[in-house]
């Protein structure tokens, strides 16, 4: 650890010349340039990645792949070149399509990494920028707070109420407490170094700022290598039941296709054919891209959510949304606009109003529609100037319009004390801040200890009103300091409530002058006896689409519950704004979860459509009571806090924007918006890529099962082979591949939200789709057959017309079947030109047919003659049957 000894003992002011920067203004630019090219990228190096070539050639590793090289091995010996050539172009192109599937899903979870990459708030030329934790260069100023991990080794410079939990590196799992004062000890261990922070470690608590140190593999994270994070399994359940299924599914093929051999054998054919035939039917039999395929399905869905700004961290969440039941959501910024304005002040027992609109600092201030001058009361003036320096929000204006850079909560107050004429840089020349306690949702306040140009010291507190009236024992009433009696208290919460009814988000304000020579070093100390001076109420106005959202999340049967911070009243007021509340809707407050036992919150939870004044620990008991009862849960969060939450969630969603990185590192999904209705979206996506891969399953298994029955019956009627193995091998490549892509990007159905959410067990063959995949493969198996018989008889025993009619009656009999897998009930539900690239699909899978029949040089290779154009429509009608036969059914029950 040689590396930190001179930063930790250094001086703060020696640290800034010893790294070449600026406290004040961080590195330019061109210095970042400059020290990136000597530093390199702040980044871990990874294990080492599958070169492309390695991923081509593990496509032919699989088994089934090896017997059909050997077996071409064999026919080449043989003499048979045309067949071996045919056969190892299929190979070949077999493998050139697994690769770039392979591929393309590798990419797509690729660049999902990196737009899920962590962030880091840097000064860069005098400002405070956002910029991915890759960027940042020794000599950057970094900041950070509760619920981030530090991007970089870090020496403190700026330390308030700082706790960082370092168990990366250390193993301790108890936060240790930051500071900024140097420590004049050469053999320090990581533990002990108090004024660092270490790449990997975990803000619990507070906040800091620090100067970049050292970054990469050099940093202490970096030199202990096998700490670093294995890969998490990207599994989904239905990918481990296909994998099972997969293993019956091939014993299977391989059981029937050594009967067809066996069979065959029996019946006459010569072992060559035979042999040739079993081993083409195993291969195109065995469905063994169906993992590859779901995995392409999965990744392409996960790109479609990303479209509506829904990231995807973890792959299995993708199926587990469509089975999602409650989704609780956040109030404040996930289903309102976390725009405040205040519009209500009170104090000392008058209740004003302010105009203006959104963070513009232009507004009057009413005494009914009287305009009033803030400055004619005393406590209206101290409630906007507390308002103002409790509070860390800047107001920004980029020429054209105001913008916040803060929490909106201070933002509203800053803008209402600008609107009375305040600036903060008077309020410096007056005031100097000495010391703060950090907000948490857990206190539900925040506190400074500021000193005047006298040197006298008060403490000053803002936060939730019931939590302040609770600690204040005066109040300012009537311009005089008074003792909080009861009847004052009911004054007070009268005013509270009577903002909460009108949906405004109230916060008090507080203040206590400090003893000389007193100083309260924990909030707790600080946060007590204090003089209440009054409350601003701002409107954060419900996000305008969320309504309809939850709306369409009640039809397809998901409860939407509030979780809120905020008074209950404000909740219950914003919760019937967007249509929650019903007549028989609970709402039920943090203190009452307190004293309820799971068990009991279980009695209740589905009825409660609102939770307010919760604290974050109370949202693991109400995941776990919503579990209990049989519900899939999606529950959003965003602070450190929120994390166990986010995790025993069965769907963990954090906010993009406003989420601390513990929050987005705990969570499965995260709303690049901070939306509920992107939650909606997300669901509504993840119910699709279910019924979609659900679509192709049907396809390739009714297929298989279609090719499989073919050349039994075939066996067991003692006829000739109706197909020959190329046949066989082009209808697994070309016939079933394409559209069974195509169908994993098939467009939702219209009804896909109007449905109940599926049931998390639920197998992949339910609700009649094994049903389907025997009885519409069982068709497509004699109708092929019927095909040919009818084509050997009428073409006095012309083995290869037959076979080549065969074929196309097969080819077109699954072309046919694919729009029928599109929906669960008719093939006439949707429009078939909807998916077009299913259309393209199928027309090009047409076309090479044709190709393959009447071109001469292929029809050497694939053993075809030309057809008469009259037995097309035979083929045609016959290949119609196995979709067209159960459109009777459809229309006496309305699914199958
Ligand atoms: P939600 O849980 O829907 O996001 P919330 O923002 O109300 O709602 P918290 O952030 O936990 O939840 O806040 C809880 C309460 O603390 C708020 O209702 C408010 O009264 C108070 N509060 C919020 N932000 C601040 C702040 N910056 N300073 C002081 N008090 C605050």
């Amino acid at each position: 650890m040689r590396n930190y000894m001179k930063f930790h003992e250094m001086p703060v002011d020696d640290l800034e010349r010893s790294l070449a920067t600026n406290f004040e203004r961080g590195l330019s630019n061109d210095e970042v340039k400059k020290r990136r090219k000597q530093h390199g990228y702040n980044e871990l190096e990874e294990g080492e990645k599958q070169s492309a070539l390695l991923l081509f050639f593990s496509q032919f590793k699989d088994f089934m792949v090896l017997v059909l090289l050997g077996a071409t091995l064999i026919s080449g010996l043989l003499g048979e070149y045309v067949d071996a050539i045919a056969i190892m172009a299929i190979v070949l192109l077999n493998g050139f399509l697994g690769f770039f599937q392979e591929r393309k899903a590798e990419k797509s979870l690729q660049a999902l990494k990196e737009l899920s990459a962590p962030q880091v708030m840097v000064l860069r030329d005098g400002d405070w920028i956002k910029v991915l934790s890759k960027e940042i260069v020794p000599g950057d100023i970094i900041r950070f707070g509760a619920g981030d991990r530090i991007g970089a080794d870090t020496r403190l410079i700026e330390a308030k109420s700082l706790e960082i939990e370092e168990s990366a590196l250390t193993g301790e799992s108890v936060p240790v407490e930051k500071n900024v004062a140097p420590i004049r000890e050469s053999k320090l261990s990581i533990g002990d170094m108090y004024n660092m922070a270490f790449m990997g470690t975990l803000v619990t608590r507070g906040s800091g700022v620090g100067v970049v140190v050292s970054t990469g593999m050099k940093t202490a994270m970096g030199q202990i290598a096998d700490l670093l994070q294995s890969a998490e399994s990207t599994m989904t359940p239905l990918q481990r039941r296909l994998e099972e299924l997969g293993k019956i599914l091939i014993l299977t093929a391989l059981l029937l296709t050594a009967l067809v051999v066996v069979v065959g054998i029996i019946q006459g054919h010569d072992l060559y054919t035979m042999f040739f035939a079993g081993v083409s039917l195993a291969v195109a039999a065995i469905p063994e891209g169906l993992p590859a395929i779901v995995t392409v399905a999965l990744s392409l869905g996960v790109q479609k959510m990303i479209k509506r700004n829904a990231i995807v961290r973890k792959l299995p969440a993708v199926e587990t949304l469509g089975c999602a039941s409650v989704i609780c959501s956040d109030k404040t910024g996930t289903m309102t606009q976390n725009k405040m304005t205040v519009t209500k002040l009170w104090s000392g027992g008058k209740m004003w109003g302010v105009s203006g609109q959104g963070y513009e600092p232009a507004g009057e201030f009413l005494d009914g529609d009287r305009s009033v001058q803030p400055n004619s009361e005393k406590s209206f003036q101290q409630l906007l100037t507390f308002g103002m320096l409790c509070n860390h929000a800047e107001l920004k204006n980029d020429g054209d319009h105001y913008y916040l850079d803060g929490d909106p909560t201070e933002g509203a107050m800053l803008v209402a004390a600008m609107k009375a004429g305040l600036t903060r840089k008077s309020l410096k020349t007056q005031f100097k801040i000495v010391h703060e306690f950090p907000f948490d949702s857990e206190r539900k306040m925040m506190s400074v200890i500021v000193e005047d140009r006298n040197g006298k010291k008060f403490v000053v507190t803002k936060g939730a009103p019931d939590v302040l009236l609770k600690v204040s024992d005066s109040i300012l009433y009537d311009n005089k300091l008074q003792y909080l009696s009861e009847a004052l208290r009911k004054n007070v919460v009268q005013a509270i409530e009577s903002m909460a009814e009108q949906a405004l988000r109230t916060i008090a304000v507080a203040f206590k002058p400090l003893q000389t020579g007193t100083y309260p070093l924990h909030e707790m100390e600080a946060e007590k006896d204090l003089t209440l001076v009054g409350l601003q109420g701002m409107i954060d106005p419900p996000r305008p689409e969320v309504r309809e959202a939850v709306k369409q999340c009640k039809k397809a049967g998901i409860q939407t519950v509030m979780i809120t911070g905020d008074h209950a009243i404000t909740a219950r007021a914003i919760a019937k704004q967007l249509g929650l509340l019903t007549n028989q809707s609970l709402v039920l407050e943090g203190y009452q979860l307190n004293d309820m036992s799971v068990e009991e919150l279980e009695e209740v939870v589905e009825k409660t459509t609102v939770f307010a004044r919760v604290s974050p620990e109370h949202k693991l008991k109400i995941v776990k009571a919503f579990q209990n009862r049989g519900h899939i849960v999606a529950m959003t969060g965003d602070g450190v806090n929120d994390a166990p939450a986010i995790k025993a969630a069965d769907i963990g969603v954090a906010m993009g924007i406003t989420g601390t990185d513990v929050a987005k590192e705990a969570s499965s999904l995260v709303l690049l918006d901070d939306n509920f209705t992107t939650i909606k979206a997300a669901i509504e996506e993840g119910r699709n890529i279910y019924e979609n891969i659900r679509k192709f399953i049907r396809y390739l298994l009714a297929s298989n099962v279609g090719e499989i029955l073919v050349m039994l019956f075939a066996m067991l009627l003692a006829l000739p082979l109706p197909l020959v193995p190329i046949q066989i091998l082009w209808v697994n490549l070309v016939t079933d591949g394409l559209p069974a892509m195509a169908l994993g990007l098939d467009p939702s159905e219209e009804d896909v939200m109007n449905r109940k959410p599926r049931h998390p067990k639920e197998g992949v063959f339910a609700r009649g789709l094994g049903w389907k995949v025997v009885s519409r493969g069982f068709l497509i198996g004699i109708v092929t057959l019927m095909a040919f018989m009818i084509a050997y008889q009428g073409q006095t025993e012309n083995l290869k017309y037959a076979q080549t009619v065969a074929f196309a009656t097969l080819v077109m009999a699954q072309l046919i079947h694919v729009f029928d897998c599109r929906s669960d009930t008719s093939v006439f539900a949707r429009n078939p030109f909807e998916n077009k690239y299913l259309v393209g699909a199928v027309i090009s899978s047409l076309i090479l047919m044709l190709i393959v029949i009447y071109y001469p040089p292929l029809q050497t290779v694939f053993h075809t003659v030309a057809i008469d154009v009259k037995d097309w429509l035979l083929i045609t009608g016959l290949a119609a049957i196995p979709t067209f036969v159960w459109m009777g059914s459809h229309f006496t029950r309305k699914s199958v």
